[in-house]
């Protein structure tokens, strides 16, 4: 007979759950996590881990086409792409497999098997068996891949999950979609050597970035090739054996294989949660508080089913959260503002915080730090002059209302703003860090002293 009564029974195992389950084991509760399909969730076995695999070749390959810049002559390159995937596999593995050992090591017991809650009671039903959780239910079941109006998946009509899982390079490829997956897909596979269209209904790529973020990407896609068209609205998608034609604003295209990129949905249908008596908002993700509690005591949800950005980290912090708050320990709400947002594109896209036009619309004395990566020495040293950095401030108290960096590194670079507004510091105060030289981090301290009104380089 298998143990059915648990403190604490997570669903689903990606970054959320598995995050989640560990925590709750080191606080003594005795933990189970429920996964009806592989232990590390979407997160690490279909998208981003995956995706930042495929687009780890697509730098290489960069690196390898600018090499004549830096004295290098390289002879013919080729790619082949089925090792390529064999890389990506075996990276996908290695760190399924690390999740799946850190839950043993916690003791936390996996159950197989797609749940649903039991009405009326703190338990679960997996497989007709129930699980009783004493403490608390987490609901960590993420999101699924949502068509855009008038389309349907199948054939060649693919998620971006599918995109980074094509048995051969397409030829040609169309992604609908330029926010940070449909950008990172499309720059990639630019790059490895297929011909990419990318098709934006807005009136620019990365539309949920900075207006100068946007620009600076958009050159950067261009320069890959890219045919970007943005403000067009795809329709007519139809899938045959070998291509899928579709129009584009007044214009018809086809490719070999489409992408849609455009929005997910939360996974909540297996989960009965109506029947338990978890209330939905009006966009179908599950309400919660500030401590990620659900309508039903004892229930908390995170990650993708939630509100809040769709990113790995923040389903973890809010797993973290949950747990932390059925233990009785304090815990404070995110400030989802803040949550760093990377984009794995190049050029590389890092935020956090408002852009300059949201802190406009919201009244603050804005002031803008900007500089180009070329005007510090590290810019030209390893070669990206025309990456940039922009800080948003709030001139009253020089608070770091956003950061929004394009260029190398850029996804590592701007945890540092996160860090130093957390830590309650703002522009003026990153003006005044040393940074080592030379590295790209002094264009952060440059931005800042702009904002502050005494840029030195530049
Ligand atoms: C292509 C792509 C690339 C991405 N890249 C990044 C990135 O680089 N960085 C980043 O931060 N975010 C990225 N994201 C977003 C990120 O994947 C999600 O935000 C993250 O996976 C959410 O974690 P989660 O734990 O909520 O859910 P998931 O990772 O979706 O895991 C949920 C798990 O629950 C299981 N499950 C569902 N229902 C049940 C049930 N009833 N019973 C049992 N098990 C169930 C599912 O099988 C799944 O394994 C990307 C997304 C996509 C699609």
């Amino acid at each position: 007979m298998p143990d059915t009564n648990f403190d604490a029974i997570v669903i689903g195992s990606g970054p959320g759950g598995y995050v989640t389950a560990i925590r709750a084991a080191q606080l003594g509760l005795k933990t189970a996590v429920v996964e009806k399909d592989k232990v590390g969730g979407r997160c690490l076995n279909y998208a981003c881990i995956p995706a930042k695999a495929v687009l780890r070749v697509a730098d290489i390959v960069s690196e390898i086409d600018d090499a004549s810049e830096f004295g290098i002559s390289v002879g013919q390159r080729s790619i082949d792409f089925s090792a390529v995937l064999e890389r990506r596999n075996q990276v996908v593995s290695t760190l399924t497999g690390g999740v799946s050992g850190l839950l043993k090591k916690n003791k936390v017991e996996v159950i197989e098997g797609e749940a649903s809650l039991v009405p009326n009671k703190l338990a679960v039903s997996v497989n007709g068996t129930e699980y009783s959780a004493a403490k608390l239910i987490v609901l960590a079941t993420g999101s699924v891949k949502r068509p855009i109006p008038g389309t349907t998946y199948g054939g060649r009509v693919i998620g971006t999950e599918e995109a980074w899982a094509l048995p051969e390079l397409p030829e040609r490829l169309a992604v609908i979609g330029s926010g940070a997956s449909g950008s990172e897909i499309a720059s990639a596979y630019a790059r490895l050597g297929s011909k990419v269209q990318l098709l934006e209904a807005l009136d620019r790529v990365l539309p949920a970035e900075d207006a100068d973020i946007s620009k600076v990407a958009a050159r950067g896609f261009k320069a890959q090739g890219i045919d970007v068209q943005t403000g067009v609205l795809v329709s007519d998608v139809a899938s045959s054996e070998n291509s899928v034609s579709f129009k584009y604003g007044e214009s018809a295209g086809e490719a070999d294989w489409v992408v849609i990129a455009a929005g997910r949905g939360p996974d909540v249908e297996a989960l009965g949660l109506s029947e338990a008596g978890v209330k939905l908002d009006e966009r179908g993700l599950v309400e919660v508080d500030g401590t990620q509690k659900t309508s039903v005591p004892g229930i908390y949800a995170i990650g993708d089913i939630v509100p809040g950005p769709a990113l790995a980290h923040k389903a973890s912090e809010e797993g973290i959260i949950a747990v932390e708050d059925a233990a009785g320990l304090s815990t404070h709400p995110i400030e989802y503002p803040d949550i760093p947002r990377a984009t794995f594109c190049t050029p590389n896209v890092g935020s956090f915080g408002l852009t300059e036009a949201q802190a406009k619309e919201q009244g603050y004395d804005v002031v803008v730090g900007k500089v180009p990566y070329g005007a510090v020495g590290a810019g030209t040293v390893y070669g990206d002059r025309s990456g940039s950095v922009k800080l948003v401030g709030d001139r009253k108290y020089g608070e770091l209302l956003g950061a929004h960096i394009v260029g190398a590194k850029a996804t590592d670079l701007i945890q540092e703003l996160v860090n130093t507004k957390a830590l309650e510091g703002g522009y003026p105060e990153v003006a005044r860090i040393i940074h080592g030289h030379p590295t790209m981090s002094e264009a952060l301290a440059e931005a800042a002293r702009a904002a502050d009104g005494w840029l030195i380089h530049g």
